[in-house]
C-alpha cells in the first residue's frame, strides 16, 4: 500500500561536476526497483539531476525552500524555482536547519505550504534530541514538533506529504535508534496523522525513519510495519552503499 522510498540527503557534501559523473553512474547501474529512489543534493547539483536523472526511475530534490513566494528575499530560494527545475521533493525542518538557523515549526509550516502550491512534496522531519529522549518525552515532543510544522498545511493527498522522523541523537551519530524504537515513534505520528487528516490518509502517508541508516541496519528497520523508508545521509554519497540501500528496499 505505501511504496517504499530511498531518499539520499546529501547535505553540502560534492561539487555539480562530481554529481553529474555520479548520477551517470547510477542511471548505469541501477537495478529495476519496486521502490521509489531519490537524491536531495544543493541547490547548484539541481542543474545537472535534471539533465541526467529526468526520465529516470530516479527522483530529485532540494534540501530547503524559501517561505516566500518570490520577491526581494536576497540568497533564497523559491518552490517555483525547484518546480521548473524538475523536482519532486523537498526537505523541510531537517534538524540542522532548525538548530544551525533557528528555524521554528511555524516557518517549517510555511515553507511546506510553499511547496504544494507548486505541486511538489515536502519531505517534513521531525524528531528529539538526546535529552528529550532520555527525559521519556521523545513521543510527546516529536508528535508537538509534527503538530506545529503542519499547522494549515493540507496536503491534496497521501502521496503529497512525507514524514520523516530523524531523532537528533542518531544523525550522523553512527547510533541508529533501535528498530523497535523507531517503529513506536512511527505509529505514534501516524496516528497523530490519522487524527489530522483522517485514518485513510494516515495509512498511505510515508513514515521514513533517517539517522545513521546503512546497509547493515536497514533492512531490520524496513522490516517494522510503520517503516516505510530512509531519509540517509552519510550512506548515500557513496555509490556502492547507496546501490545496496536501494537492492535492500527492493
Ligand atoms: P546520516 O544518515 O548521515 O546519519 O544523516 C541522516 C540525515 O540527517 C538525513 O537527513
Amino acid at each position: 500500500m505505501r511504496r517504499v522510498l530511498v531518499a539520499g540527503n546529501w547535505k553540502m557534501h560534492k561539487v555539480p561536476s562530481e554529481a553529474r559523473v555520479w548520477f551517470a553512474e547510477l542511471k548505469r547501474l541501477l537495478p529495476p526497483l519496486e521502490s521509489e529512489a531519490a537524491v536531495l543534493p544543493a541547490f547548484p547539483i539541481l542543474p545537472a539531476a535534471k539533465e541526467v536523472l529526468s526520465g529516470t526511475q530516479v527522483a530529485y530534490g532540494a534540501q530547503d525552500v524559501s517561505s516566500h513566494r518570490e520577491g526581494a528575499y536576497t540568497g533564497e530560494v523559491s518552490a517555483r524555482m525547484l518546480k521548473d527545475l524538475g523536482c519532486r521533493y523537498a526537505i523541510v525542518g531537517h534538524s540542522e536547519r532548525r538548530r544551525y538557523h533557528g528555524e521554528t515549526d511555524a516557518l517549517v509550516a510555511e515553507k511546506a505550504r510553499r511547496l504544494l502550491e507548486e505541486g511538489l512534496t515536502p519531505i517534513l522531519c521531525v524528531g528529539e534530541p538526546l535529552e528529550v529522549r532520555e527525559r521519556g518525552e521523545a513521543v510527546p515532543y516529536t508528535l508537538a514538533q509534527l503538530g506545529g510544522s503542519l499547522e494549515g498545511v493540507s496536503p491534496p493527498g497521501p502521496e503529497d506529504l512525507v514524514i520523516a522522523y530523524e531523532p537528533v541523537w542518531a544523525i550522523g551519530t553512527g547510533r541508529n535508534a533501535t528498530p523497535e524504537d523507531a517503529e513506536a515513534m512511527h505509529q505514534a505520528l501516524r496516528q497523530a496523522l490519522a487524527e489530522r487528516y483522517g485514518e485513510g490518509f494516515a495509512q498511505r502517508v510515508r513514515i521514513l525513519y533517517g539517522g545513521s541508516v546503512n546497509p547493515q541496519n536497514f533492512a531490520d528497520l524496513l522490516s517494522m510495519p510503520n517503516v516505510d523508508g530512509g531519509l540517509v545521509g552519510g550512506a548515500s554519497l557513496e555509490l556502492p552503499s547507496f546501490l545496496a540501500l536501494l537492492r535492500l528496499a527492493g
